[in-house]
């Protein structure tokens, strides 16, 4: 299995280049946020916990979102791989993500970071908010909370995974081809 985790800001295009991606590589795409979408639309228990924390721009708590995902992984047992869109978050998430791995003989291959400017961000995702219908995309403050909860509860992970040498930043900004381009170079050296 080639697991690749995608990692970047809220509005950095990891769902964007998942799309390309899975196809290219054969890879189950995995987004934390779709899978809890999905829940709070059919109004599942899951749902109703994660609910609160969605719609403030909070993380969810990460016992309830390793559990969704590593029942997630689990429904795909023939894999050529995953693509992880959104998880892990926090360092408890990828701790916990590579005791699971490791418990099914795997591993993440390379974390592969789309790096683009906050202000330049803000701006794209409070577009998508005028379309996607996410109440988390449409309210400037509860975009700057999920930046918040970014720098103070995800950016660390770039140290532990630059501590075990499979940290890739690519530049962000360019058009969707060229940034693919750029994921396609790292993830055909692995
Ligand atoms: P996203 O679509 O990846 O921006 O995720 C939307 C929202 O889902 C986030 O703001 C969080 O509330 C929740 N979420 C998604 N993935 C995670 C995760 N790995 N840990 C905690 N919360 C998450």
């Amino acid at each position: 299995m080639t697991n690749i985790v995608l990692f970047g800001k809220p509005g950095a295009g990891k769902g964007t280049q998942a799309e390309f991606l899975k196809e290219k590589y054969k890879l189950t795409h995995i987004s934390t946020g779709d899978v809890f979408r999905f829940n709070l639309k059919n109004d599942t228990e899951l749902g109703k916990q994660a609910r609160v924390f969605m719609d403030a721009g909070d993380l969810v708590p990460d016992e309830l979102t390793t559990k969704m995902l590593i029942d997630e992984v689990n429904k795909h047992p023939n894999t050529n791989g995953i693509l992880f869109d959104g998880y892990p978050r926090t360092l408890s998430q990828s701790v916990a993500l590579d005791e699971f791995l490791t418990s099914i003989n795997s591993k993440v291959a390379a974390t592969i970071a789309l790096e683009a400017d906050d202000e330049i961000l803000i701006q794209r995702l409070l577009e998508r908010g005028k379309t996607s219908g996410r109440i988390d995309d449409q309210d400037e403050e509860k975009i700057r909370n999920r930046y918040q909860e970014y720098n103070e509860k995800t950016a660390p992970l770039m140290d532990y995974y630059k501590a075990q040498g499979k940290f890739f930043p690519v530049n962000g900004i360019g058009s969707i081809a060229e940034i693919t381009d750029r994921v396609s170079a790292v993830i055909d050296n692995l």
